[in-house]
């Protein structure tokens, strides 16, 4: 299985293509986990990316291209992987037919605006190892450590209110006409977000069937 999830951020869809990357047991492939940890680690792609990332905007579509080029090439990926967050472009999505994969299905979550900006703003991340969680909807066992390593979990930059409002701009602007791109394909799936993550996820389990 190829799977593509599509979606604002905030709407859900790393949670949700974790649980179907156990499911289907191949991995789900973040673009933004890989730019943070190439941040974390000061590389020189990684100190490019946070002028970006930091506002709320897209890193360059040749940087992320690359990154999903190399990754693809891994030996997991070869019976399958998810796409989470990438692509984010129509162009980056030329890019991906490009290399000659073939998608399955593309997982489209719709989450209205208003609830995206309240739910962001629960979302904390572990610094040192990745996790991450949600003071409502996945909250860690103490609340302010992380499940995984024990760390002090945080707020991500880019979650902080006033940038939130950027990323949704920037994807209405140049994500959402992706949803045209892949109609078009007859691969589109679309799954109303919910109040409830297992609700969603049931949604979503039942869209990859
Ligand atoms: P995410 O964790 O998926 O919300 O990604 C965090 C940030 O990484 C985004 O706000 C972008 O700045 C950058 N990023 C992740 N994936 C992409 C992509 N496919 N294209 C451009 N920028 C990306």
């Amino acid at each position: 299985m190829k799977i593509i999830f599509l979606g604002a951020p905030g709407a859900g869809k790393g949670t949700q293509a974790e649980i179907a990357a156990e499911t289907f047991n191949i991995p789900a492939i973040s673009t933004g986990a890989i730019i943070r940890e190439a941040i974390k680690t000061g590389t020189e792609m990684g100190t490019k990316a946070k002028e970006f990332t930091s506002k709320g905007a897209l890193v360059p579509d040749e940087v992320v291209i690359g990154i999903i080029k190399e990754r693809l090439t891994k030996d997991d990926c070869a019976n399958g992987f998810i796409l989470d967050g990438f692509p984010r472009t129509v162009p980056q999505a030329e890019a991906l037919d490009a290399m000659g994969v073939t998608i399955d299905k593309v997982v489209n979550i719709e989450v209205p605006d208003e609830k995206i900006v309240t739910r962001m703003s629960g979302r904390r991340a572990c610094p040192a190892c990745g996790a991450t969680f949600h003071t409502e909807y996945k909250p860690s066992k103490t609340g302010e450590t992380c499940d995984k390593c024990g760390a002090a979990l945080t707020i991500r930059e880019d979650d902080k209110p006033e940038v939130v409002l950027d990323r949704l701009a920037t994807y209405h602007e140049v994500t959402e006409p992706l949803k045209d791109y892949y109609e078009k394909t007859g691969k589109l799936v679309t799954v109303i977000g919910q109040e409830e993550v297992a609700d969603t996820t049931a949604l979503t389990l039942a869209a990859l069937k």
